[in-house]
């Protein structure tokens, strides 16, 4: 077998296959007489081997017969297996078969020949889960040899043992590996046995001991130290409107962190609408204030355009030298502006994440903001450190998707997190409506009617991908609205549109004159025209929780009363009647992220943290809520107390994988 097979599972080091757990058992500990052997149940029965042949009954089949009487029948079979019967016999071995015997016979059963006294196993046999070319003969030798092969260190000092009441390391997993015989297995199988405690556990402590490794390898890194000079006091001083409670709050927690002298990296959540901008935007003229760059990176060109547009509202008249980098320049442009970005000329540059990507230059960037963090994966922000050049820049992510506890606490516990609980003066919230596909005209009178009054409307697309069949349902839908919406200004929008006809829709839907915007989900995130009061989702049920909240922070930002329609198809399944109640009944993002992760998964939020090797195989930090809380308090204790066996248990869980964590 090549070790390429075997890498194929993760099976590189001694801890791989120590670590590669069984999935399930097989009970070999115990003979059944043939007659005894329990209906749709696997058991191991021995027999004296009488006969085997070669038939045709319908099918060509190897049939062997057995003291008992047992027959085994085979119809997948080889020459030497035949061979191998026929010694056998010779022999006078006994075959010793594991499977399910009805009425006497068993099918492909898995069998070895036995002289007569031979032992049997003392405990259960191990099912590991195994790929195309490996099978468990060849593994489980393996995996074995590998628990045998001496001493397993363990690296949970004996008093948090004692303290959280943990089995040791080896006893564990040599337990996982070969169970005795009349444990309860349903606790292996649900992983709720002490040995699995403990493997979670270490898991768990690995992961939140990478994490706080990095906040100190971050917090011995240099960074420009920011502070607040002229440019920020004015801006504070005619701010566009007031303050939140909650901006005030996490504009401080910022502003503190620039004055320091290593790389802040900070996670700025709040909900849509709740007013994040506005806080990167005065943490970027601390940048400029102490003659340093920033960089401001949203996930699409329509949401750094928009930033383009208010930071040149707000920083242009304080005479701030703004660049936007973005696919609508020519060639020409965009040579000018990375010539304006590499001189220092450009204080603050906005554009997309290609913004971190190969070519783009700074004179002297010490503050990247990126928003929209959910959007960005880890490779990203490991290019991005190396952009400052010897010091690393200072980190602000924004994210609208709130992060449910369980993963702040475990995937981002090596971010600060800043918090923007509380929404502007003012704001109304949406109303939620549910319609049946089938009330599609009853939903174009009340598009007539908003825009009647004045007021503007999206029509989202189920697009969750920007494919090209996607495309075609934006534009299909498009026509179908044009010529049932005679009369009104209807606008496109998709993520397929050249860059300068992507600007040119939204400018006329932001100047009012398209008054219905047919879009797919480019418009999800950031986009903010206060005058949009009604949204329509069509085939509601086919979006995310998440991303049908974000959809609906696109509207209610004006004084008005917004309505956000959710279309669903005639038949709707009763998971998905379940996800769109969760909707229509919470206006909470926390909630709904929450409901979200349970439906879903944690991968939304995870973008590339969690692509490739999974950072967490066998806890559930849903689930091992109260693992999880033990891990934080021993991850704290340990590097503490315990540096070196802190170092031990990370090398021994991440290895290779660590620096994944340390992005
Ligand atoms: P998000 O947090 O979703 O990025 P934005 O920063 O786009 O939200 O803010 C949403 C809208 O609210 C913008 O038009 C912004 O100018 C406005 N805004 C932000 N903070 C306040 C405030 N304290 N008072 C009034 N309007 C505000
Ligand atoms: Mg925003």
């Amino acid at each position: 077998m090549k070790s390429g097979t075997l890498e194929k599972l993760g099976l590189r080091s001694r801890l791989d296959f120590v670590l590669h757990l069984p999935h399930r058992y097989e009970d070999e500990t115990v003979l059944t007489p043939v007659h005894a052997a329990p209906p749709g149940q696997p058991a191991l029965i021995q027999a004296r081997l009488q006969r085997v042949a070669v038939v045709f009954r319908g099918k060509r089949q190897l049939i062997v017969n057995a003291e008992g009487p047992l027959i085994l029948r085979f119809f997948h079979f080889h020459q030497g297996q035949v061979a191998a019967f026929k010694r056998a016999i010779e022999n006078g071995q006994l075959v010793r078969a594991f499977g399910e015997a009805r009425l006497g016979e068993m099918v492909h059963p898995r069998y070895r020949f036995v002289a007569g006294d031979e032992p049997l196993p003392e405990t259960l046999t191990p099912v590991y889960a195994a790929t195309a070319g490996v099978g468990q003969g060849t593994l489980r030798p393996k995996v074995l040899e590998a628990l045998d092969a001496g001493p397993l260190e363990d690296t949970v000092p004996p008093e948090l043992r004692r303290r959280y009441s943990l089995p040791g390391f080896e006893e564990s997993v040599k337990l996982l590996h070969r169970p005795p015989p009349g444990i309860d297995a349903a606790s292996l199988i649900g992983h709720t046995h002490p040995a699995w405690r403990r493997v979670k556990f270490d898991e768990l402590l690995a992961q939140q001991l990478s994490m706080r490794f990095a906040y100190r390898t971050r917090r011995r890194r240099r960074a420009q130290a920011l502070r607040a000079g002229p440019l920020l006091n004015s801006f504070l001083r005619k701010l566009p409107f007031k303050l939140t409670a909650a901006q005030e709050r996490a504009l401080n927690e910022v502003v503190n962190d620039l004055t320091e002298a290593h790389p802040m990296q900070r996670l700025l959540q709040g909900d849509v609408g709740s007013g994040k901008t506005i806080i990167a935007a005065i943490a970027c003229l601390a940048a400029v204030d102490s003659g340093a760059q920033a960089a401001v990176m949203a996930p699409t060109e329509i949401l750094s355009e928009q930033h383009y547009r208010k930071f040149s509202e707000w920083l242009a008249p304080l005479r701030v030298r703004i660049a936007w980098l973005h696919g609508g320049l020519s060639a020409a442009e965009k040579k000018r502006v990375r010539a304006e970005i590499a001189s220092g000329e450009a204080q603050i540059v906005i554009g997309t994440h290609a913004l971190v990507q190969k070519g783009v230059g700074f004179d002297r960037l010490a503050l990247a903001v990126v928003d929209e963090q959910h959007r960005f994966g880890v490779q990203q922000r490991l290019t991005l450190r190396k952009k400052g050049d010897d010091t690393a820049p200072h980190q602000l992510m924004m994210s609208a998707t709130p992060i449910p506890r369980t993963l702040s606490m475990t995937y981002f516990a090596d971010l600060d997190v800043s918090v923007i609980d509380q929404m502007p003066p003012g704001r109304q919230p949406v109303k939620t409506r549910l319609f049946s596909a089938g009330k599609r005209a009853e939903v174009l009178t009340r598009i007539r009617a908003a825009c009647a009054e004045g007021q503007q409307t999206y029509w989202v697309c189920p697009v969750i991908e920007e494919s090209k069949e996607g495309v075609q349902t934006a534009v299909e839908t498009y026509e179908r609205l044009k010529n049932e919406l005679t009369g009104l200004k209807v606008g496109l929008l998709h993520g397929r549109l050249r860059p300068e006809e992507k600007a040119a829709v939204m400018e006329e839907f932001i100047a009012g004159s398209v008054q219905l915007l047919v879009c797919t989900t480019v418009i999800e995130v950031g986009v903010d025209v206060p005058n949009a009061s009604l949204m329509v989702i069509e085939s509601a049920e086919r979006f995310g929780l998440a991303q049908l909240h974000q959809l609906r922070g696109r509207i209610g930002r004006g004084s008005r009363e917004s309505v956000c329609i959710l279309l669903y198809g005639e038949a709707l399944a009763e998971t998905a009647r379940e996800r769109l109640k969760v909707i229509y009944e919470n206006t909470d993002g926390f909630i709904i992220a929450q409901r979200d992760l349970e439906q879903r998964g944690p991968g939304e939020y995870l973008g590339e943290r969690q692509s490739g090797d999974p950072l967490l195989r066998f806890a559930d930090v849903q689930r091992d809520t109260d693992l999880v809380g033990m891990a934080i308090a021993a991850a704290e204790e340990m590097i503490e107390h315990h540096p070196a066996a802190a170092r031990a248990h990370v090398e021994r869980w991440l290895g290779s994988r660590k620096d994944l964590t340390q992005a």
